[in-house]
């Protein structure tokens, strides 16, 4: 089994940065390649607001978090990332720009380096085929917020060698994680139940059947989740939400997996949820 130590982080966006945040309070070195500066600062940003918290709310020493940022690297030359024993990749959720970053990492990297995807949807096999690598292939789906998510799912390819597999149940394990096999189908196992629910829940609100403040009370207190169902929307993200549920459309011709219109018009508006400062509601 590959000794990982360095692993590589491919995108400091919401997922990426909470991934290089876990891997390096775990004890691992971490290098962060992104598109631009501006990109790695706005991720780091997060990164050290996250493991603040952590402090103020004594779930972390001083020292601890100061020996985590140390252990960053961040760089937007690819390059930097040749020494990893394992990379995750955490760009857009987009078909064509993961192959080509796939391909660019299997040339770059040693023969033992494991690649995966957090991806949402996508089909993991698609990402592994253009690599001369694809039993060292899987995905490896965290949950959002990073820091906070017990779940990961390890996702295996029709090809992905078992032993690729047991590297990344301890890697999961030695982040505290707890991890579930899953098949490469769109969804996985958490989001193939997930994604429809929350796309009826914009049904409800659209056609007018239900306030969006009713329907996420009647979530929260009719069945004890943490948060309703367009407050999450807000937080995964509109337009992610949208790409999945194009995917899983597209793969299953189920209708409960279409995107509603409004979903995406509110993606075309440019209300992707918090991280815009609008979704659902206003984070202005
Ligand atoms: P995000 O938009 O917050 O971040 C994506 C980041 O990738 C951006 O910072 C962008 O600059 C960067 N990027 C784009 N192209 C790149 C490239 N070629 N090389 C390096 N960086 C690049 O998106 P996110 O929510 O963090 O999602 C990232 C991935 O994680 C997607 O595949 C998504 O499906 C998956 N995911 C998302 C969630 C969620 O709740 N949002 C949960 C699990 C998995």
């Amino acid at each position: 089994m590959p000794d990982i130590k360095r692993v590589g982080v491919c995108g400091s966006g919401l997922m990426g940065s909470g991934i290089a945040q876990v891997s390096a309070a775990a004890g691992f070195e971490v290098a962060v390649f992104e598109v631009d500066q501006a990109a790695l600062d706005r991720g780091m940003a997060g990164i050290k607001k996250s493991l603040d918290k952590f402090v103020e709310k004594k779930a972390l020493s001083e020292a601890d978090r100061d020996a985590t940022l140390k252990r960053f690297k961040t760089t937007t030359n690819l390059d930097d990332l040749k020494e990893s024993d394992l990379v995750i990749e955490a760009i857009v959720e987009n078909m064509p720009a993961k192959k080509e970053l796939f391909k660019k990492l299997d040339v770059l990297l040693a023969p033992h380096a494991i690649i995966c995807s957090n991806t949402s949807s996508l089909c993991v096999i698609e990402m592994a085929a253009a690599t001369k690598r694809p039993q060292q292939i899987a995905g490896l789906h965290f949950f959002n917020p990073v820091p906070l998510m017990k779940l990961v799912e390890v996702v295996k390819t029709i090809v992905t060698s078992q032993e690729t597999i047991d590297t990344l149940f301890a890697f999961a394990a030695k982040l505290g994680k707890k991890a579930i096999l899953a098949q490469d189908t769109p969804g996985f196992i958490v989001n193939r139940l997930l994604v429809p629910y929350l796309l009826y829940a914009i049904r409800m609100y659209e056609s007018g059947l239900a306030s969006k403040e009713d329907i996420d009370e009647g979530m929260k207190l009719g069945c004890g989740h943490p948060m309703g169902p367009l407050t999450l929307l807000d937080f995964v993200g509109l337009d992610t939400t949208y790409y999945i549920a194009e995917i899983m459309f597209d793969e299953f011709k189920d209708p409960l997996m279409a995107p509603p219109p409004l979903l995406k018009r509110m993606v075309l508006a440019g209300h992707y949820g918090k991280k815009s400062g609008k979704g659902f509601y206003d984070y202005t």
